[in-house]
């Protein structure tokens, strides 16, 4: 296992390759050449040996990234945004998020955050919403978004798809499971809530 310092070094790199590579996270948001670093707090979720245990995570040309931040696992403040709402143990043990810019992450920007989040094959992440603008880039596997007004679409590697201020959305993830880059911008201070927090969709 590599150290932690090291381990999220090779994260921000992959995502200074990509950023430099795509215009879709290019013209997302600027990515400053120098981030403030802080210390992580490390913290454990079940849902993490998921991902690094997953041999289904298929790519197409972001296998860097995909192994860095499997790499960085163990050292990664894993969220639990959910804890204390109407998401069960199901849910809670399955879905998996960290970050790497941001609150909780190795780095800080205030021009962008970024995350990575990962779902097992047949996970419901029912709808939700943040002022925050995002942008889910998919590195492996494959998933259904959803987002209110829009038809749902399966999205599938160097696929993305960008959630307004505050528009509800959701994802579901079918036979396989997925890992994306998610990247906020405008305001990352508020947390994501249910949209509909007394039960579904
Ligand atoms: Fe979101």
């Amino acid at each position: 296992m590599i150290g932690a310092r090291a381990a999220f070094e090779r994260c921000l790199a992959e995502l200074r390759a990509l950023h430099a590579a795509c215009p879709a996270i290019a013209s997302f948001a600027p990515l400053p050449d120098s981030l403030a670093e802080q210390p992580v707090m490390p913290h454990d979720i079940p849902a993490a040996r998921l991902m690094e245990e997953d041999d289904g995570l298929f790519s197409d040309g972001f296998e860097a990234m995909r192994d860095a931040f499997i790499a960085a696992s163990p050292h990664a403040q894993w969220r639990e945004t959910y804890k204390g709402t109407r998401m069960g143990p199901d849910f809670m043990n399955r879905f998996a998020c960290y970050c790497l810019v941001g609150s909780g992450g190795p780095f800080v920007s205030d021009s962008l955050g970024a995350y990575v989040v990962y779902m097992p094959p047949g996970l419901y992440y029912p709808y939700h919403h943040h002022p925050a603008e995002e942008l889910y880039f998919i590195l492996a596997g494959e998933a259904e978004f959803l987002m209110e007004g829009a038809p749902s679409k399966t999205l599938r590697p160097g696929d993305h798809v960008f959630h307004p201020s505050n528009r509800p959305h959701a994802t579901r993830t079918h036979a396989h499971p997925f890992m994306a880059l998610v990247l906020w911008r405008g305001n990352m201070s508020v947390k994501p809530v249910l949209t509909h927090p007394d039960g579904e969709p």
